[in-house]
């Protein structure tokens, strides 16, 4: 039988028990996630803050990340691979978390899939990305005071960032019509729409997990999950979560002390 792929990924249910109404989730994870790497990965998932003990129950042996005062593991948890169960599909396994309310998982192997999953998402991203920037841009194609048609300068590429890696999209540079007085005489709408240069979704995973822990586990954990983390380092995450803090505070608009009971800053 030929071997495998070196990465394969695991799409992984998890339900928890004795909750009604059910809740659950569907992670892919790569083969090569850690053992301790599928712990950060389920906290987050299931929307926990790691703060209490856990552990897998993995054909009959515990597994998971020792703490001083808890309980001890025979392997590390940094080195025990989810491709070192050699999982067979519909298989299932336990995680538990908190040991004082005995969260109960059941993770059950779905599926396995081969790495050219991923190029078919690739694939599927391009063509949705460019389908929005092309409706985008044929909103900009005229004035929108006057209707006049914009002319064309020329064009240029833009590398956008998504969930699923780099894209590369053509970005028209037009001119402004010249019914209002402008500052410049081009402009390119698509590079101005997209300042970031990612995608909205990429930007929200990134800024939602940044707001949750360290900008270095965020990039780890888009490297593990993603497809992506080879583009992605701390210091960009921290400027995009700044950025965005900074356009949220000010889409809020000007404090109105007015109706604050005294100046907060008093
Ligand atoms: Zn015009």
């Amino acid at each position: 039988m030929p071997e495998l792929p070196n990465t394969v990924i695991y799409q992984l249910r998890i339900t928890l028990r004795g909750i009604s109404p059910l809740i659950w989730r569907r992670l892919l994870v790569y083969a090569e996630t850690s053992i301790a790497d599928l712990h950060y990965i389920l906290q987050l998932a299931m929307g926990r803050t790691d703060s209490h003990l856990h552990r897998f129950l993995i054909h009959g042996k515990e597994y998971g990340i020792a703490y001083d005062g808890g309980m001890g593991f025979a392997d590390d948890p940094r080195q025990m691979r989810v491709a070192d169960f050699r999982f067979r599909l519909r298989e299932r396994f336990l995680y538990e978390y908190d040991f004082g309310d005995n969260w109960q998982h059941d993770i059950r192997v779905e599926q396995i899939v081969a790495e050219e999953a991923k190029t078919v998402l690739e694939r599927i991203q391009q063509r949705i990305v460019e389908q929005q920037a092309a409706e985008y841009l044929r909103t900009q194609r005229s004035c929108l005071q006057c209707g006049n048609k914009r002319s064309h300068k020329g064009d240029h590429r833009v590398t956008i960032r998504t969930l699923f890696g780099k894209l590369r999209l053509t970005s028209p540079r037009l001119y402004h019509c010249q019914c209002q007085p402008h500052r410049v005489r081009t402009f390119s709408p698509l590079a101005e729409r997209l300042l970031e240069r990612k995608t909205p979704e990429l930007l929200y995973l990134e800024t939602k997990w940044a707001s949750l822990m360290s900008y270095g586990m965020t990039t780890k954990l888009l490297d593990e999950v993603l497809p992506i983390g080879k583009h992605v380092n701390a210091a960009t995450v921290r400027n995009h979560l700044q950025a965005v803090a900074e356009r949220t505070e000010a889409e809020l608009g000007e404090e109105q002390v007015f109706f604050i009971d005294g100046c907060p800053r008093d």
